[in-house]
């Protein structure tokens, strides 16, 4: 079972890959968009971890949503309402649990990318999130019920993510600022799907050791 615990440091854990990884997402959203991708998600996690301590006795489902309404209150643009749609989806399937299946930890994740598809109106082949979100959801719906440990379940899905990220390369951007820029888009690989593997990785990070489906 994942537990509260579990999501928490999970999110710290993005909060420090998110940093770490700032300038490199700036120069692809720079090369795409506007060069604040990085910034914009530096900021609406470390605000989510600094408000971290209100909910930390709260269920999951609390702490997701709190996720995801933090980041919509902190950052602007397209990114940071798209990933608090995510957030606060996935929080929505975890009211009032202390600790989540394997496959409640999927159906959160499942809700939170068709949020953000039914928001962005994006499916994939468009060059964004949507394109590391879905194939990693794919994966690790296909590695559960194959009966593979959460550990190898979730190393398959950042793969997938990791996958999708690279396959957003040569796409022409039909949505976001990306696709202002028409066939130049194309050759880049998308922020947003990049910023996505990362969530995947860290869930496969953070949660390698926990063997038990
Ligand atoms: P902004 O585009 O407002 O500057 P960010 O730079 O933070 O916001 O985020 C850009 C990322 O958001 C893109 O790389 C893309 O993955 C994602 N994105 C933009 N528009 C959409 C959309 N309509 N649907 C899904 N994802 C989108
Ligand atoms: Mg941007």
């Amino acid at each position: 079972m994942i537990t509260r615990d579990d999501i928490i440091s999970w999110l710290q854990c993005y909060r420090e890959v998110v940093g770490e990884h700032k300038d490199y997402l700036t120069q692809l959203d720079a090369a795409i968009g506007d060069a604040d991708h990085g910034a914009n998600m530096d900021r609406g996690f470390a605000a989510v971890l600094a408000k971290m301590p209100t909910v930390a006795e709260k269920d999951i489902g609390a702490i997701l949503k709190m996720t995801g309404m933090t980041l919509v209150a902190t950052v602007g643009g397209a990114g940071g309402p798209l990933y608090g749609t995510f957030f606060m989806r996935a929080g929505a399937t975890a009211d009032g649990k202390m600790e989540l299946s394997p496959l409640e930890f999927l159906a959160a994740l499942e809700a939170g990318l068709a949020g953000v598809q039914q928001r962005g109106k994006a499916t994939t082949g468009e060059k964004t999130m949507v394109d590391a979100l879905t194939p990693a959801c794919q994966a690790l719906r296909r590695a559960l019920e194959e009966g593979q440990p959460l550990a190898v379940a979730l190393q398959q899905a950042a793969q997938a993510a990791e996958e999708g990220m690279k396959a957003t390369i040569p796409m022409l951007a039909t949505k976001g600022r990306a696709s202002y820029l028409g066939e130049r888009s194309i050759g880049h690989q998308d922020p947003g799907a990049t910023s996505s593997y990362l969530l995947f990785r860290c869930a496969a990070d953070c949660f390698a050791n926990k063997n038990k489906a």
